[in-house]
């Protein structure tokens, strides 16, 4: 009652409604019982022996003295039509790191940005709302910063609203685009006033949030932008362990027809190689190899490097964690997932049977 913020009485009440059983406040659950409690109140009862000591030391801790300035993880939200697809291609179509020919070729789901001065930016592409509430709660925050997509023409709009406290709950800051200033009927005063009422004071009226006017369609503005998403970074002090096995969150992923289960992991701390043992999701393997957005072969990724990882038995889900380790307690704990999945979709069933018979009588 406590962990899920909830009276003792109200779980004892869905307890006797809900599963039928009478018990006291200081009775014990079985974990069976437990999980199908919770469920009632929308939370999930995980084992630890699933997450637990195990994953706990497989993280360690990084000493202050290892630790280095990493790139930012940016996600792009914003109302619909704003221009969130079309920030975000510029983007992709203008990072042409110079000397080499193409862009970016393939869409993995995330892609990593050079800019000049030797930074870089890592981009969800995936714009939306969907995602980043959908990653959150799997319990993967990755996102550092959230590029809010107001359109110049439109201003504040109810998905702008929801973004803000999107970003807002999950204590992520905001760097706004005002986007579409190429329109006629563009009123960039208007947005920024309108931004005033729902509590994000923007750097013109003495705040402390960034702010860029741009056209996506145009390119105008976009280096300006950047550069606010690198100036909040640098506020934000975003750093990581490159020297250290790496973990991960997995962005996307699917079965090709020819290179069998691939996921996009974003690397959160360490170095992954090519040849590293590791766990992701219910499985375990050997990365075989890896690839960036330009479909390039990659031999290993640091911090906020996004990269196409193949070599895994299966397709993990996105917003599972990734860890490298030893290839035999990989295996170990990818074999208790799978138990775990496996016992807990059997319960589901048996508890689809007890409702079909209660309906009965
Ligand atoms: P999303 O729904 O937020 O992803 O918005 P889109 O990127 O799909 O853009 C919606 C429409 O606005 C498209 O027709 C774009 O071509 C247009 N658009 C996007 N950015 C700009 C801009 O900077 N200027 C103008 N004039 N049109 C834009
Ligand atoms: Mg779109």
């Amino acid at each position: 009652a406590e962990l899920i913020d909830v009276p003792a009485n109200q779980l004892i009440g869905s307890a006797f409604k809900n599963l039928g059983l009478m018990v006291t406040i200081n009775q014990r659950l079985d974990f069976d019982q437990i999980e199908l409690l919770l469920d009632e109140f929308g939370f999930e009862a995980v084992r630890e022996e699933e997450y637990g000591a195990d994953m706990e030391e497989a993280v360690e801790a990084d000493l202050e003295a290892d630790l280095q300035t990493r790139p930012p993880v940016v996600t792009v939200m914003g109302h619909v039509d704003h221009g969130k697809t079309s920030l975000l291609d510029y983007i992709r179509k203008t990072n042409v790191i110079a000397g080499e020919s193409g862009g970016i070729t393939q869409h993995i789901g995330a892609y990593h940005v050079e800019l000049p001065g030797g930074r870089s930016i890592a981009f969800l592409d995936t714009p939306g709302h969907a995602a980043f509430t959908a990653m959150r709660a799997r319990g993967a925050e990755v996102t550092d910063v959230v590029i809010l997509v107001v359109a110049a023409d439109d201003s504040v709009m109810p998905q702008t609203i929801e973004a803000i406290s999107h970003a807002r709950n999950a204590g992520v800051p905001i760097v706004v685009a005002v986007n579409k200033v190429d329109l006629p009927d563009a009123n960039p005063m208007k947005v920024k006033q309108d931004l005033l009422q729902h509590g994000i004071v923007l750097e013109d009226f003495g705040g402390d949030v960034m702010s860029a006017d741009v056209s996506a369609k145009r390119g105008l503005g976009m280096d300006e932008l950047l550069e606010k998403v690198l100036l909040q970074s640098d506020i934000l002090e975003l750093r990581a362990n490159p020297d250290r096995e790496a973990v991960g969150t997995v962005i996307e992923a699917q079965l090709d027809v020819g290179k069998g289960p691939v996921a996009t992991v974003l690397v959160t701390n360490g170095t992954l190689r090519v040849g590293d043992h590791v766990v992701c999701g219910m499985y375990s393997g050997r990365i075989r190899a890896m690839l960036d957005e330009r479909n390039r072969p990659v031999a290993k990724a640091g911090p906020a490097t996004p990269v196409q990882i193949l070599g895994l038995p299966g397709v993990p889900g996105a917003g599972d964690q990734l860890i490298a380790m030893p290839a035999d307690r990989a295996a170990e704990i990818a074999q208790t997932r799978q138990r775990l999945e496996r016992e807990k979709r059997m319960r589901i069933k048996s508890r689809g049977v007890k409702l079909t018979d209660l309906s009965k009588m």
